[in-house]
């Protein structure tokens, strides 16, 4: 495992390393790798998810796909963003019942470490070996079999912290 971080500009526009194309191929390659269907729907709902440039909830998802005589359902969003998160393809913040991209390729059931912004609402995701070490041994030590290993951690980022400072 190594360990990646990308640090964003401020106000946490999508950029190269996390935007749409990136993750968009990314997915197309994992579901020819594994014979999987990359259906239309868990293509929009990772598009749309992969541009906002904000955590996404099922039912803005379902807002934004939907058109004039053509509503998505949110159940629909539910089921491709099952899908989806169960690829590593988003992540589910489960504080704000939300999803975010992932163009990473960690392994799957990585232990990951989510930066949660209180100022300007952007997420950034890391991976920490030394977590996942110690929170293994911890939960091992309980007799727990964790089904995720996902931290998020609230506070303020890095170009936040700098505007302020600025300021
Ligand atoms: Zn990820
Ligand atoms: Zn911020």
């Amino acid at each position: 495992m190594t360990e990646h971080r990308h640090p964003h500009e401020a106000g946490h526009e999508a950029g190269p390393c996390c935007g749409g194309d990136a993750v968009i191929e990314r997915a197309e390659r994992l579901c020819r790798e594994r014979d999987l269907q990359f259906t239309r729907l868990r293509r929009d709902v990772l598009k749309a998810v992969a541009e906002a440039g904000r955590p996404l909830g099922a039912y803005d998802i379902a807002e934004r796909l939907s058109e004039p005589g053509r509503r998505v359902a949110a159940v629909s969003v539910y089921r491709a963003l099952d899908f989806l998160t169960e690829h590593d393809l988003v992540h589910r913040i489960a504080s704000r019942n939300a999803f975010v991209p992932c163009a990473h390729s960690h392994g799957e059931g990585a232990g990951l470490v989510f930066m949660i912004c209180r100022s300007c609402g952007g997420i950034d995701e890391t991976t920490s070996p030394e977590i996942e070490d110690q929170l293994g041994r911890t939960l091992a030590r309980a007799g727990f079999r964790p089904a995720s290993r996902i931290l998020e951690v609230e506070g303020e980022c890095e170009a936040c912290l700098q505007r302020e400072g600025a300021a």
